[in-house]
């Protein structure tokens, strides 16, 4: 379709119904919109409010931002209803049924481009089939990955390598092939889907995604330069992707409501009375500890933490994704009593780009999603390392190895969020040990100093001349080129 080059440009912003994918598209939204680009958003029922409250700040600046509701098909594949969020789908064959869903999500979408004829779809990786989609009406297909160069590079050479496939066991070393520098890792490391021949819903999903990247315009990369210059070149050149980087975007909320309780999910705690709580600390002092929207821990390996943490004499905060109830295992005996004052248990939902950024914030406990990492960055707080699953086991060796502001607690072996119900495999030990570490002595200073040199330059890169700024500015205008 034939389109005036002078009509304002129109970009859909289409994320997987996740947080760890949602809020960092919303980010993205709001920043196209303020630099004068018509942003829609597409969600779902259960999802639209957040969304609409999200962008709220960016409405009342004038900025040209939308939001379609698209119907989230859980009857089709016998969902319950209202199970619209990939963190409410608990179990393997829940799990099935939401990607199976998300497929069927194609008509409606080619239905709303029909009628509002956007100039870009800027749709997320999860979503293969947006590529025919945009072909179908001649525009661009943009991805989003939700993680950032240095995951990207390790997961396509692995991928294409296999050299997990290539050791006698699974507890066996290898280096990833053709990577700019040395990693190690193990094959327990690896995501379990890149080593069994069984076809799943994800496997399939899987497999397409990767298939549309090369016939895909290019992707958007969360991410700065400054922080993986190595693996953005190596992204571009030798896989040959063209992608933007237009990070850390969660530090274009400025204001409070903006960093708080429209970040994913209403939070479950107010968040002045957090950040009293955190005023009354000195700064660097606090350790903050939240695996993201997905992982949900057993009772035994909360346990472990409680204890690992009280060892360590550190005062904290604690995002367990539990509800209070008259007994609770996961609990030691007197534990909350013993830390009234020194530890904050946030049960549910923490405001936790408020919290990261609070000066008290001295350490972070993180699960190296890739939205923690660098939302960690930009706050400049050294973390500890705790990958899960996903792509976390290469974001770890980025923290650790590369960027050096990361300890790793240990962690030997890649879960599903659902299999990671199943023990506690870090020991109270190893969590105090980490802690420690990456609080007090000579080390922690160093490590602290890295990670408050790259929160400058996170800063710098999306301020107009930095590295983020220009980037945007460079899709921006070629997109526009694309118009005619
Ligand atoms: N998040 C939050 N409060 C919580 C848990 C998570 O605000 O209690 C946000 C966090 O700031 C990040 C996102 O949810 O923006 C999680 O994304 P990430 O990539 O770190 O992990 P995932 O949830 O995808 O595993």
């Amino acid at each position: 379709m034939e389109t005036k080059s002078h009509e304002q440009l129109h970009i859909f912003f289409f994320p997987y119904m996740a947080q760890g994918h949602s809020i960092p598209l919303i980010d993205m939204a709001k920043i196209f919109a303020s630099h004068g680009v018509k942003s829609t958003l597409i969600t779902t029922p259960l999802n639209a409010p957040l969304f609409s409250k999200a962008i709220q700040s960016s409405k009342e600046l004038g900025f040209k931002i939308e939001l379609i509701v698209i119907r989230f098909p859980t009857e089709e594949v016998g969902l319950p209803l209202g199970c619209e969020s990939a963190s409410l789908a608990t179990t393997n064959e829940m799990k099935e049924k939401f990607f199976r869903a998300t497929t069927l999500l194609q008509p409606q979408l080619e239905q709303i481009l029909d009628q509002q004829r956007p100039h870009c779809l800027l749709a997320d990786t999860f979503f293969p089939w947006a590529t025919d989609v945009a072909a179908k009406f001649g525009i661009p297909r943009l991805i989003f990955h939700g993680t950032g160069f240095f995951p990207l590079c390790a997961s396509l050479s692995v991928i294409l390598y296999e050299p997990h496939l290539k050791v006698s066991s699974d507890s066996e070393v290898f280096t990833i092939p053709n990577f700019p520098v040395e990693i190690k890792l193990t094959g327990s490391q690896i995501p379990a889907f890149l080593k069994t021949n069984v076809e799943t819903e994800f496997t399939k999903l899987y497999k397409a995604s990767k298939a549309c990247e090369e016939r895909s315009y290019g992707v958007i990369v969360n991410s700065f330069y400054e922080l993986e210059p190595v693996y953005a070149d190596h992204y571009r050149k030798v896989f040959g992707r063209k992608a933007w980087h237009i990070g850390p975007v969660s530090l274009c909320n400025k204001a409070v409501e903006d960093k708080a309780e429209m970040r994913g999910m209403e939070a479950s705690f107010d968040e002045h009375e957090c950040l009293n709580w955190l005023n009354s600390k000195k700064p660097n002092s606090v350790v903050y500890i939240c695996f993201g929207s997905m992982t949900n821990f057993t009772d035994p390996q909360l346990f472990e933490i409680a204890l690992g943490l009280e060892a360590s004499g550190r005062e904290f905060i604690w995002v367990v994704k539990k509800e209070k109830k008259e007994k609770e295992e996961w609990l030691p005996e007197g534990f909350e009593k013993r830390i009234e004052g020194k530890g904050l248990i946030i049960r549910g939902w923490a405001p936790q780009v408020l919290i990261l950024e609070h000066e008290a914030i001295g350490g972070f406990v993180t699960h190296c999603g890739w939205n923690s990492i660098l939302e960690g960055v930009s706050s400049g707080v050294p973390m500890i390392t705790w990958p899960v699953s996903a792509e976390q086991f290469y974001n770890e060796k980025l923290l650790t190895e590369i960027l050096r502001i990361g300890v790793a607690v240990g962690v030997q072996q890649w879960a599903t969020f659902v299999d990671v119900k199943q023990e506690a495999s870090v020991k109270r030990e190893a969590i105090e040990k980490a802690v420690t570490e990456i609080m007090v002595g000579d080390e922690a200073e160093e490590i602290r100093s890295r990670a408050k040199a790259l929160q400058e330059m996170a800063r710098r890169a999306v301020e107009e001349g930095g590295s983020s700024f220009s980037d945007l500015t460079a899709v921006i205008e070629e997109l526009k080129s694309l118009r005619v």
